[in-house]
């Protein structure tokens, strides 16, 4: 973003300290961290739970600042060298430069919403369109009120797409995002029943993502889970148009013949167009990620080879089912970024199916954020992971005990089930008992910190 002060002061609705000559001073981008600020952005000091931006002001003016906001109130600091644009709040600031910049930009914006898969999504659309088209993307996964407006302002003025993944916690999040980046294409990866503690409910969790609506653009494109019924219920009146992506059979394209390779991904091919599609990545439930990205792809008059090009060179953000080597031999797969009932489950699919010489041994700890049933979701899943025939079931934390709990009512005889109390424990036990024919999942909440597990177990491998 390469903007003037004076653009800036209009935006936000600001008042102006500083000289008058320097209103015109051009500002190139912005950012709210003086630790990686660079010369001629704009400062916007933000408040957090530990920290005031308005402190580190000195370092942002070291740092070659252009110009900086300030929280109307806050006494200005005592000898100024650059300009100041006093507002009520400077969140707020940076959300209206954001949709400002959106607003006169030419850019078509697709975004992604949805309770898991949104990165992934998010990395394979951008990807597949890269193919064309010069694509700006969310960052690693910055999609809440302060990363979509950073994503928004660090996008090229050249940029043809920009891929917006949109998180959130409370219901009205998602409206605001929306209507913050007024995207022309959303997509709704699935419901499932993360921060169910806040939403009340499964159709409190589909209301919020539909939220994404309410920028959307009035000729704008909702590509969504098909096979979820409260999406498709409550998107009955909707008048945009839809495209679902699903398994079933009045989905508007489904995969057909999806076949696991093993560790070295998915093939599948398109029920609407016949295309066979390579995915290099692990688990069946990457598939209807990657049909969306190839529902994108189309809307947006790619060719049926350039979305498998596309797709067979995507380039994801890390922790997100990689494999790695332990110093045993033990192959692991390394989920421990994050987690909830409905990715656990898909977890465990894929570690049911893949290689299947070996094996298969999960170690799960606790799923955070998922409300008062909390005990019941976990207690389900250590019955699911019986059912798939993991071998051995491997829990840690308070809430995996619930696993544990779950899954010794649901064991046949050549179960094997341990629960760990500490990191330590999982460590060495796992790494004596470990070997070249079992394959680990480890998978839990990121607070449970499991991949420290991951990485002991790893290193120097
Ligand atoms: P976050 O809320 O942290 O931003 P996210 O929505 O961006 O999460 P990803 O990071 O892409 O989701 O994937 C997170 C987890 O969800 C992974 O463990 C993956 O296995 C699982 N997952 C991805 N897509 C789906 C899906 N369509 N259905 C169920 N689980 C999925
Ligand atoms: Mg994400």
């Amino acid at each position: 973003m390469e903007r003037t002060c004076n653009w800036i002061l209009k935006t936000t609705d600001g008042e102006w300290f500083g000289s008058p000559v320097d209103i015109f001073r051009l500002v190139k981008g912005v950012s709210t961290d003086t630790r990686t600020l660079c010369p001629n952005q704009l400062y916007i000091p933000l408040t957090g739970e530990h920290f005031d931006g308005h402190q580190f002001i000195g370092q942002a003016v070291e740092r070659g600042a252009a110009a900086a906001l300030w929280k109307k109130g806050r006494p200005l600091p005592e000898s100024p060298d650059i300009p100041f644009i006093v507002v009520n709040d400077p969140l707020k600031a940076l959300q209206q430069l954001a949709a400002g910049y959106r607003a006169e930009s030419r850019v078509k914006v697709i975004a992604v919403t949805g309770s898991n898969g949104k990165t992934t999504t998010k990395d394979l659309v951008a990807s597949v369109l890269s193919e064309r088209y010069s694509v700006h993307k969310t960052k690693g996964n910055l999609n809440n009120h302060i990363g979509v407006p950073l994503t928004l302002l660090s996008m090229p003025e050249q940029t043809d797409l920009a891929v917006v993944e949109m998180g959130m916690n409370h219901s009205g999040e998602i409206a605001v995002l929306s209507k913050i980046a007024r995207p022309d294409v959303a997509v709704i990866t699935n419901i499932g029943e993360s921060h169910i503690e806040h939403l009340g409910s499964r159709e409190g969790i589909a209301r919020a993502k539909l939220e994404i609506r309410e920028g959307l653009s009035s000729d704008g494109t909702i590509i969504f889970d098909g096979d979820e019924p409260l999406l498709r219920l409550y998107l009955r009146d909707e008048t945009r148009s839809q495209i679902r992506v699903g398994w079933l059979e009045d989905a508007d394209d489904a995969p057909e013949q999806a076949e696991v390779m093993g560790t070295r991904g998915i093939v599948f091919r398109s029920r609407k167009k016949g295309t066979w599609f390579t995915l290099p990545l692990l688990g069946r439930h990457n598939i209807k990620n990657a049909l969306y990205a190839v529902e994108v792809a189309r809307h947006f008059s790619l060719t049926e080879q350039e979305i498998a090009s596309g797709l067979a060179n995507a380039n994801l953000t890390g922790m997100r089912l990689e494999l790695k080597k332990a110093k045993n031999g033990m192959l692991i797969i390394n989920d421990a970024y994050n987690a909830s009932p409905t990715s656990m489950r898909a977890a465990l699919d894929l570690l049911a199916e893949i290689e299947p010489e070996r094996e298969k041994w999960a170690l799960l700890g606790d799923i955070l954020e998922i409300g008062e049933q909390e005990e019941s979701y976990h207690r389900e899943i250590g019955v699911y992971a019986m059912k798939k025939g993991i071998n051995r079931l491997y829990t840690i934390g308070e809430r995996g005990r619930w696993i544990y709990e779950g899954a010794v009512e649901a064991k046949n005889s050549a179960q094997t089930l341990v629960h760990f109390h500490t990191l330590d424990d999982a460590v060495n036990s796992l790494t004596k008992e470990g070997n070249q024919k079992s394959v680990l999942l480890v998978k839990a909440s990121r607070a449970a910190q499991l991949d420290q597990i991951v990485n002991k177990m790893t290193e120097g491998a």
